[in-house]
């Protein structure tokens, strides 16, 4: 079996004594995220970082230590220092057992009470305020309401409106579009991730996208042929690319960002990637691929040490494509992996909407434009640990009085009729198209006109496009079996009509964005040399988007982005 890729996490510790502090990695935050996150944020982001390392070790997390004991790093892309800490190939893993033996800890004492295998549906709101959801249980099929002083999400992001990505399957963002259409505003739809390192398209009978940790960077350097006719042959499979001499290879990364080389931020090395392979020297079959090679890696270092560093990631790679990476180098190219967008919410956490709570990768977070690896699970354990068990408190304070509401109540019946009325209205449209064949189509919509590379034109022909993909959805979908039983094709069916509507949200938003910042990047808005040109003047803002009903446009609100602490600029990784 494979070991699955988990994700490291930054910290300004500064272990490695390599110039760190909290300042950088709010600094870096601030320029990799191209200028358009929230400052104060990302500072207080920065600041909790350490806190985040140590709340983890005390939790049991077996971070990767250095003989002497001490904690290990490794460094990622958009950073110059080593500040990222891992527990070999599976971080994520690891923070998650942590974090689940603390929660069932607490389970234990009964302070908590766990209701697994059920979705939540719709939030409930009584006076402008949430006072509960209806959730489904998935395995009885059953609606059912829930009473509550204040309502938190936690509920991932929007990355798998593109069918193909590398979340989890059952990533969704149904609940944050339940909390948009009832008045939460969503933000920054149109800031996607997408990760340079993954392996690519194989074919169409594939539903998920691998990863390839970023971690490989540090070792591995990224190129293609220099000459076209070395590309033609590789993709002719006439060709491998250990036989091409090295003199024939294009290190374009190092090339091209000489003081971050293979380091560079996520969105640039995408770029990058696309690039080279529009201009036809993209080196599998498809011409949709870029090498990762290992070969001078193993010279310097040793077969040993890279088998350490990196043996599993290896190992994985080698089960799924059958190459051996040791032997010949990697091939990767860019995949959806997270969205930076989500439901807005102000400084303490909180929604438009009063008592909703949106953390983690469901807000509109911390990172701007471009998320820089190992900060997705800074922010969200932040968010989590650090930020929401004080923030919520101010809400509380003089909530908490509030008797708690009956789940009796017309709010809750409306809502629960809601949702019912929608699962009928999906189980009677008996049409002919599966869940995933209409999903499969709303993908390649997505990653062909809202995806690395947008123009109006394209955007414009994504709202047409998405709108005709809707009406399918909604006249000819086939859901088989009942809804009151463990259905799997309805849950499914439940998150398509959503992931629709937020691909329609994206593309208003990436139209209303005449630049070009971080994963956003509109083709009209670049400089000379291919590199994204934002417009401060008229973009420094977030944009907000409110729910105006449905099949209708939503209305665009503005927060406007204030520097206080650091110069905006125009983002550097050349010198
Ligand atoms: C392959 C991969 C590698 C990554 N590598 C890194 C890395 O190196 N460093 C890093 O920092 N980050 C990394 N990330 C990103 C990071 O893992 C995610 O951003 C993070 O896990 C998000 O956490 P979350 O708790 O906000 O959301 P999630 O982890 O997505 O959790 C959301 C949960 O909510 C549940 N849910 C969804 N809808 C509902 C609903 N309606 N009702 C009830 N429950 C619901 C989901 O089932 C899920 O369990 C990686 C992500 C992937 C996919």
């Amino acid at each position: 079996m494979p070991v699955p890729v988990l994700p490291p996490l930054n910290a300004a510790k500064n272990y490695q004594n390599d110039g760190d502090s909290v300042y950088r990695l709010f600094y870096d935050t601030v320029k990799g995220g191209d200028y358009r996150a929230r400052e104060a944020n990302v500072y207080r982001l920065a600041e909790v970082s350490n806190n985040i390392i140590d709340q983890c070790v005390a939790q049991g997390v077996p971070f990767a230590r250095e003989y002497g004991g001490t904690l290990d790093n490794r460094s990622f892309g958009g950073a110059q220092v080593s500040r990222t800490f891992y527990a070999k190939g599976q971080t994520g893993q690891q923070l998650l057992l942590g974090a689940y033996s603390a929660l069932s800890r607490q389970v234990n004492v009964g302070t908590v009470k766990l209701y697994t295998r059920y979705e939540m549906e719709d939030v409930v709101l009584i006076d402008g305020r949430a006072r509960g959801i209806i959730a489904k249980n998935l395995v009885t099929g059953k609606l059912e309401r829930f009473a509550a002083h204040a309502v938190v999400i936690a509920t991932g992001g929007y990355g798998n409106a593109y069918f193909l990505s590398t979340n989890a399957m059952a990533c969704n963002c149904s609940a944050a579009m339940a909390c948009y259409r009832k008045g939460a505003w969503f933000a920054n739809p149109a800031y996607v991730q997408i990760h340079p390192t993954c392996i690519p398209v194989h074919g169409d009978k594939q539903s998920k996208l691998t990863l390839m940790s970023e971690s490989l960077r540090n070792d591995g350097r990224i190129w293609v042929p220099k000459k076209l006719e070395d590309a033609k042959k590789l993709q002719e499979g006439t060709l491998q690319g250990k036989d091409i001499p090295e003199e024939d290879r294009d290190y374009y990364l190092e090339r091209r960002y000489p003081a971050f080389g293979n380091l560079v931020p996520r969105d640039v090395a995408s770029r990058a990637a696309k690039e080279r392979c529009d201009a036809g020297f993209g080196v599998n079959n498809t011409g949709l691929a870029v090498f990762l090679d290992f070969s001078e890696a193993i010279n310097r270092l040793g077969i040993d040490v890279v088998l350490q560093r990196y043996g599993n990631l290896f190992d994985m790679y080698e089960e799924i494509t059958d190459e051996n990476p040791y032997k010949t180098p990697m091939m990767i190219f860019p995949a959806i992996h997270y969205t930076m967008g989500g439901i807005w919410v102000d400084y303490e956490l909180m929604t438009s909407i009063k008592g909703l709570y949106a953390i983690g990768e469901a807000n509109f977070s911390d990172h701007g434009a471009n998320r820089l690896g190992a900060s997705a699970l800074m922010q969200g354990l932040a968010d989590g640990y650090f930020v929401l068990p004080y923030t919520i408190q101010n809400y509380l304070s003089d909530q908490i009085q509030v008797p708690r509401f009956s789940t009796d109540l017309p709010e809750f019946v409306a809502a629960e009729k809601a949702v019912n009325d929608k699962i009928q209205k999906l189980m009677n449209i008996k049409g002919h198209r599966s869940v995933d064949s209409i999903h499969k189509e709303l993908g390649h919509i997505m990653w062909d006109f809202v995806g690395m590379g947008r123009t109006k034109e394209s955007l414009t022909t994504a709202l047409a496009k998405l709108k005709e993909v809707r009406k399918t959805f909604w006249s000819d979908l086939r859901i088989p079996g009942e809804a009151n039983e463990l259905n799997v094709e309805l849950e499914k069916a439940i998150r398509l009509a959503d992931f629709i509507e937020i691909g329609e949200l994206m593309a208003y938003d990436a139209l209303n964005r005449e630049e070009s910042c971080g994963g956003h990047f509109r083709e009209e808005h670049q400089t000379p040399e291919g590199e994204a040109l934002r417009h401060d003047d008229k973009f420094s803002y977030v944009a907000c988007w409110k729910y105006t009903g449905e099949g209708k446009e939503p209305e665009l609100i503005k927060e406007d982005l204030n520097y206080q602490f650091v110069k905006v600029q125009t983002r550097n990784y050349k010198s």
